[in-house]
């Protein structure tokens, strides 16, 4: 689950992270009176969207307006407010279709003398959390990473002890901060990875952080992500979610509970499992195919759910054909041969179908999907469904 920037500015806040006033504004009006709340002198008007790249991103059919302004007058407040406010963002992160702007975030400006890289992950390889920092603030992380990975400096910590003094201290002096920086340094490093722990953090990504000419380190800009398999215990964290920013189709799967992610390609998969669900789309590939999705109906899927999911294959425009891929075990191949044709016949199908089944009940399920007269192609092995299914896009 992912957050806006205000909402993850308050946390950080929350714990002890220091980060610039702000207000959200969703009007306007509410961003000038923002503008002099904040003393009416220097503000920052960023566009709240799930996505990065907001600085050089610009408004769909107005390349003059980015999605984060510096604005000195109610006038200059006013005018990009509603320059920004129900239009649509497109940045590097959003695709070319863009994000619609709901809500701004109107912020102290800040006289920055250096712009740094914090972020917080979970390293594989050692199986711990990793503060990473940089003094190459401000740009592609991924970019550094690539083409000079020295310039990236890395402590890993143990979750239950945290950052530790010195470790926040080694790279305060790799970064070069002075002395007062690295004082307030300490204590931010080390509320940050706090939260992180704290609040089951996938990702918490601070770019740039910011030293001040008064040597205060702030959060400039925060992004922040959840592990979903931990909401359970962060009753307060849904609360925060915007569904507006989420696929709908995935919305919609996770209600009936299915795994959907959406992808590029144009065959509709319907699997379950997500080990068979990964070989399908691997198969898929391998005969010249693209899945269009991955979707895991899980062991024990019913006819509502099967006829949900073949909906929201068929919902998506990009979908040509769809292979259901079903390994009997605890799910009986007649249950799903049956959902199948309850979806087809209530759906009205119309892109070509192909359906392997294997195990528990086999045969009795093919024998229903040839006796329905519909336009159902079976296949006999995993193979032969790929091919079939990627001759009939
Ligand atoms: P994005 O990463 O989506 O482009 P950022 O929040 O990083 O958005 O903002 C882009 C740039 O705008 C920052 O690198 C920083 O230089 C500047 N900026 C953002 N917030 C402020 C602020 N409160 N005061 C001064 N400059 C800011
Ligand atoms: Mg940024």
């Amino acid at each position: 689950m992912k957050i806006h920037e205000y909402q993850a500015k308050q946390l950080l806040r929350d714990a002890g992270v220091a980060v610039p006033r702000g207000f959200v504004a969703d009007t306007p009006q509410a961003a000038v009176n923002a503008l002099y709340a904040l003393g009416g002198e220097t503000a920052v008007i960023k566009a709240q969207i799930h996505a990065g790249g907001r600085g050089k991103g610009t408004i769909q059919g107005n390349p003059q307006q980015h999605g984060v302004e510096v604005v000195r007058t109610s006038e200059d407040a006013a005018r990009v407010a509603t320059n920004l406010l129900g239009h649509t963002l497109v940045t590097v992160q959003t695709g070319p279709g863009g994000k619609v702007v709901r809500r701004l975030l109107v912020e102290q400006g800040c006289r920055i003398v250096r712009e740094l890289y914090l972020g917080v992950v979970v390293d594989r390889a050692s199986a711990l959390p990793v503060l990473m920092a940089s003094g190459q603030g401000g740009m592609e992380i991924e970019q550094v990473a690539a083409a000079s990975p020295e310039l990236i400096f890395r402590e890993t910590f143990r979750p239950d002890a945290g950052l530790q003094g010195f470790q926040a201290r080694k790279l305060a002096k790799s970064l070069g901060l002075s002395a007062a920086a690295s004082r307030r340094a300490e204590v931010f490093l080390k509320n940050l990875c706090r939260l992180f722990v704290a609040r089951d953090c996938s990702l918490v990504d601070i770019n740039p952080a910011v030293v001040t000419a008064e040597q205060e380190l702030l959060a400039l800009d925060a992004k922040m992500t959840f592990d979903d398999n931990a909401l359970f215990r962060q009753p307060d964290l849904p609360g925060l979610r915007d569904l507006s920013e989420e696929q709908p189709a995935e919305i919609r799967a996770a209600e009936e509970g299915l795994s959907y992610v959406k992808l590029d390609g144009n065959i509709g998969c319907l699997v379950n499992g997500a080990g068979l669900a990964m070989s399908t789309m691997d198969l898929i590939q391998l005969h010249g195919g693209q899945p269009a999705n991955f979707l895991d109906v899980g062991g024990g899927a019913n006819v509502h759910q099967v006829t949900e999911a073949l909906g929201i294959l068929l919902a998506d425009a990009n979908v040509r054909a769809v292979l259901v891929n079903i390994f009997g075990g605890i799910m009986r191949c007649t249950t799903i041969a049956e959902a199948i044709l309850a979806a087809y016949r209530s759906l009205g199908f119309e892109a070509p179908l192909v359906v392997r089944l294997e195990g528990t009940e086999v045969a009795e399920g093919r024998r229903l999907l040839a006796q329905s007269g519909l336009r159902i192609t079976t296949a006999e092995s995993l193979t032969d469904a790929a091919q079939k299914v990627v001759a009939a896009t």
